[in-house]
This record gives C-alpha cells, structure tokens and sequence, in this order.
C-alpha cells in the first residue's frame, strides 16, 4: 500500500485563494487587514520565517509591519512597542518571532498582547479557550493539521491519536484539539519509556520531535495517518521531517510530506486568523 498523500500546498493555496476575495471585500468595507511582526536579533531561521510571513501577507492584499530590533534591546523597550500596538486600530495581528534573547521573557511578552490580537494563539486566554472548546484563536501549526486532516476526509471521532511532542506551541495544543474532536489521545515525550508500544496503537500518529527521519515503519501500525511537523536538515543538509517518508509512506494509509504538508498550512492559519481579527472588528464597530 502506497500512503495518499495530504498535500498541505495545494490545501493552503486554495484557502488563501478564498481569503484573497474576503481582504477585497474587507477593504471595499475600510478594513486592510494588518499584521505586525517583531523580530528581535539576526537568527537567519527566524529572518527567514518572518520574510515569509510579510510576503504571504502581502500576496492577499494585507497590510504587513515589520518591526526589528537588536538582541540587546530592553524587554521594557519590547513591551511597551507592545502595547503601542495592542491600541493600534491598523493592526490586527501582532506575533513576535520567537526564540527570544534569554533576557527577554516569552510569557510575559505573550501576556502583554492583547488576546484579541494574538493571532498566534499563544496567550493564555486563547489557550483556556481553546481547552475549553470556545471560540479563540488557535495555534497556527496545530490548526493547520486539523485542517488537513478535516480536508482529506478523515474521521477524528473514536479514534486513538498519538502525539508525540508536548511543546507549548505544537504538540500540547494538536493533542487538545484531536481530544475536542472526541479522538482518545496519548502524548509521548522524550521521558516516555518503550516509544514504539504507544506509536504502534496510533491510528493518528502526529511527529512533532525536532529529529530527522526519527519515525521509521517499525514504529507504526499497518494503516496508521501519519502527520509529519518536524523541519530539519538530514546529514545531505537536505530539508526532511520528524519521518522517515520512503520507508513510512508503504505502511501508512496517510502521510504528510516534508516540505509540503503541514509547512505551507502554518502561515495559512496565521492568515487567517488575522483576517478573521479584521473581520472581528468590523463586527464590534
Ligand atoms: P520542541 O523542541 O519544543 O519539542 C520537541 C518535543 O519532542 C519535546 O516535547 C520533546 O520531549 C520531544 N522529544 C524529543 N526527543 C524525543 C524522543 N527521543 N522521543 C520522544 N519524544 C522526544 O519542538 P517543537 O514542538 O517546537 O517543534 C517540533 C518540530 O516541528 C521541529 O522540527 C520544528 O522545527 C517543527 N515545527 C514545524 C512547524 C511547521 O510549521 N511545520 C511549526 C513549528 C515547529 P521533552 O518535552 O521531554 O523534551
């Protein structure tokens, strides 16, 4: 068997296809949607993120703002650019690139953006929401795989999901809104003893690591949906996942490839969530 293949670019393409039309209506109505991204420091990855970023968000017609600033900057400094921005009626979204210099504190950086704005569903008034089923703004990667998998047909009720991850910002938040979605839900972590008895039962099996072609066919079940979240180099230097895809894709009976799948579906998410910020404000004015 041949695993079908959940193509994240082609998925992503066509949702921000339809969110194209809905910035034009927005801005027909006085609304441009803006995004702020503050990057602080010169991590080549984060620059590369946060490029990336302001390019999606121009090509549906966004408005984008970038705000930089060195590593030695004050968390005092970053704050206060915070909350200039929390009262900023342009803006709609405002996500800070993380990781942070080891000075500047990721929780109290997240706490100072206004929920309202925190389209990378970090703070912790979306996260309550999200745990207790309300309407928030999710966390980007792990919303873009339940819309993936919502896109390919697959049936999340009763289902056992393996995560194996539990970062804050991917692994914790996936197995919440597979929970939501009535799937019984192990989470794995490096701690775990006898990874590959938990990963054999995955029905679901989500890969949120951060080690290259780390799950191999021996770790899954016959049939498995296998999501791949991990981005690394392999020792070629070429771009790969958390797993192994030539050998998993004969076993599984879905599979996310890297680069392609879960990638392209982050920054959609992001998108979206900002849109739906602007749209949120036209609804309050
Ligand atoms: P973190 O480093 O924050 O978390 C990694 C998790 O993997 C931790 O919970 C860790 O356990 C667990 N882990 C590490 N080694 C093992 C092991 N041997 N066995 C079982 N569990 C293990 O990473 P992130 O969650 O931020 O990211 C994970 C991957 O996803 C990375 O490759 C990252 O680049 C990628 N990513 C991709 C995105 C996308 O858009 N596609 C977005 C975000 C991330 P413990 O908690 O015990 O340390």
């Amino acid at each position: 068997m041949t695993a079908y293949l959940m193509d994240g670019k082609k998925l992503a393409q066509k949702l921000r296809e339809s969110m194209k039309k809905e910035v034009a209506m927005l801005k027909e109505q006085g609304i441009t949607p803006g995004l702020a991204v503050i990057l602080i420091g010169n991590n080549p990855a984060s620059r590369t993120y946060v490029n990336s970023k302001q390019k999606s968000c121009k090509a549906l017609g966004m408005n984008s703002l970038l705000i930089e600033f060195p590593d030695t900057i004050s968390e005092e400094t970053v704050l206060d650019k915070i909350k200039e921005l929390n009262d900023d009626h342009s803006i709609h979204g405002i996500l800070v690139q993380l990781p942070l210099p080891v000075h500047i504190s990721d929780m109290k950086v997240i706490d100072t953006i206004v929920p309202e704005k925190d389209v990378d569903g970090f703070h912790p008034i979306n996260i309550g929401k999200m745990m207790t089923g309300q309407d928030a703004f999710l966390p980007c990667t792990p919303y873009g795989i339940m819309e993936l998998l919502h896109d390919s047909g697959i049936s999340i009720e009763g289902k056992h999901a393996v995560v194996v991850g539990r970062s804050n910002i991917v692994g914790k938040p996936i197995g919440q809104l597979l929970l939501n979605e009535h799937a019984t839900v192990t989470y794995c972590h490096s701690r775990t003893k006898e990874l590959t008895t938990y990963t054999k039962q995955a029905d679901i099996l989500i890969a949120a690591i951060g080690k290259a072609n780390f799950i191999t066919a021996s770790h899954i079940k016959e049939g498995a949906i296998v999501i791949d979240v991990g981005i690394n180099r392999d020792e070629t230097g070429a771009l790969c996942g958390d797993v192994d895809f030539e050998q998993v894709k004969d076993k599984a009976s879905y599979i996310t490839p890297v680069p392609g799948g879960v990638g392209p579906m982050t920054i959609t998410m992001l998108l979206h969530n900002t849109l739906q910020s602007a749209k949120n404000q036209l609804q309050h004015s």
